[in-house]
């Protein structure tokens, strides 16, 4: 399950509530972020 935040009002959304139509149900922002962000490291000896 991927879980987006609204950019402008912070209202997490999930993503299966925007498969329908891409906006935000609070703000009708269509701007997201993914809160949990899986950075990849990369050790260079
Ligand atoms: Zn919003």
């Amino acid at each position: 399950m991927v879980e987006y935040k609204c950019f402008k009002c912070g209202q997490n959304i999930d993503s299966k509530d925007l498969d329908k139509r891409f906006v935000c149900p609070n703000c009708g922002s269509k701007i997201f972020f993914k809160p949990r962000v899986k950075v990849k490291t990369v050790k260079t000896d």
